[in-house]
């Protein structure tokens, strides 16, 4: 063979070799999971690892999962590895500390499993489980529009996991998704049934492909923005224990109050009662701009919206009408949740609703107690 044939046929094999390699990559080859510093994110940890869990944020990047161990809430196993959904956390834990079990709902939407350490004694499970089942039984009532293509998802509880789950130190909360959410707190905790379904109102209006619709429609409200104002609605009117709403009300009307007339207080709701996310809060509005300050998003999503929602039943103190029979209807409908509102107040009150969400008036405490009376029977 000439000296240039042979130069020929060896660039050819190595074009060839490179394209085998890269096909290989493509198909077969996955990252290591890896090995990060904690993190922390709003409730716990979201990256965090021990001998039997591990969470870590994994772009879209394929992982290898080791023998013995599973990933929970990938959004798909290929043969060379798992992939997660955008934004979410990747999770894998090791398959012979935890058990997975089915969750029968009274509707359809959700195709539910229950993820615990094995280590967790039986009662204590049981307690979790029934949280768990009545949040989704609850926003899932609001879903009438009930589809026949149950969605896969996964409630993993974390507690045990890095501690009792009381304090942020002690509580592991992976990013949810589509396919996971996760019960971060320990039952106990003065916020844990509320989180919860705060987290599961948003299995459904975040994530659940069937109910993505309406969210655009809600204008003043973008659709984030709404998503919040429904979860932290929900946190009141479905949480099992009276007593507590009254408190729960009392705090966020005590801190509502501190932030409309700028004025700092140590007994007002954490994070505000830290001074300088207090004093960040410039705009006092449900709509919270990609500029908005920590305080402001914790204020506008988490104080603001869900008294807005109060007032609104208040204003509906006469009628057969409640805020949740409103939801049904615009998630039934896909309409915009203010057009409905608007067939059942009048126009004074239809505008002051408005002026409330963009901070531009203040809600008088006789309309919250109002809203608070209907959801205590
Ligand atoms: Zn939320």
């Amino acid at each position: 063979m000439k000296r240039e044939q042979k130069k020929a046929r060896n660039i050819v094999l190595m074009i060839l070799f490179t394209v085998l390699i890269g096909l290989f990559y493509q198909n077969y080859a996955c990252l290591p999971i890896p090995r990060k510093t904690p993190e922390m994110s709003t409730h716990g940890y979201e990256v965090w690892a021990n001998s039997s869990y591990r969470s870590f944020v994994p772009g879209s990047e394929r992982f290898c999962v080791a023998k013995d161990w599973q990933s929970l809430g990938e959004s798909s196993i290929e043969r060379g590895g798992v992939r997660f959904p955008e934004g979410s956390t990747g999770i894998v834990i090791k398959s012979e500390d935890f058990i997975t079990m089915p969750v029968s709902l009274e509707k359809s939407d959700f195709d539910l499993s229950v993820t615990y350490l094995k280590a967790m004694p039986e009662a204590e499970r049981n307690a979790y489980v029934e949280i768990i089942k009545k949040a989704f039984n609850d926003v899932g009532s609001l879903y009438p529009g009930s589809t026949h293509l149950p969605q896969k998802h996964t409630v993993l509880i974390s507690v045990g996991l890095a501690g009792d789950g009381n304090q942020f130190e002690t509580s592991v909360y992976p990013n949810p998704s589509q396919y996971v959410s996760v019960f971060a707190k320990n039952r106990n905790h003065p916020r844990a049934e509320e989180l919860f379904i705060h987290g599961a109102t948003h299995a459904y209006n975040r994530f659940h492909p069937e109910f993505k619709t309406y969210q655009d429609n809600q204008s003043p409200l973008p659709a984030g923005d709404f998503e919040e104002m429904e979860a932290t609605w929900t946190e009141l009117t479905f949480r099992s224990s009276k007593d507590a709403l009254g408190t729960r009300i009392d705090d966020l009307y005590r801190t509502y109050t501190a932030v409309m007339d700028n004025r700092t207080d140590e007994t007002i709701l954490y994070p505000l009662s830290d001074k300088e996310i207090f004093e960040g809060i410039k705009n006092k509005s449900v709509i919270v701009s990609a500029q908005a300050t920590e305080g402001e998003a914790e204020f506008g999503h988490y104080i603001l919206a869900p008294l807005v929602m109060l007032a609104a039943e208040g204003m509906l103190d006469e009628s057969d009408v409640t805020i949740d029979s409103i939801l049904m209807e615009v998630h039934r409908t896909n309409e915009n949740f203010f057009s409905v509102l608007s067939r059942h107040v009048d126009q004074r009150e239809m505008s002051l609703i408005l002026e409330f969400i963009e901070g531009r008036a203040v809600i008088p405490e006789d309309l919250v107690r109002k809203g608070e009376a209907r959801l205590a029977i």
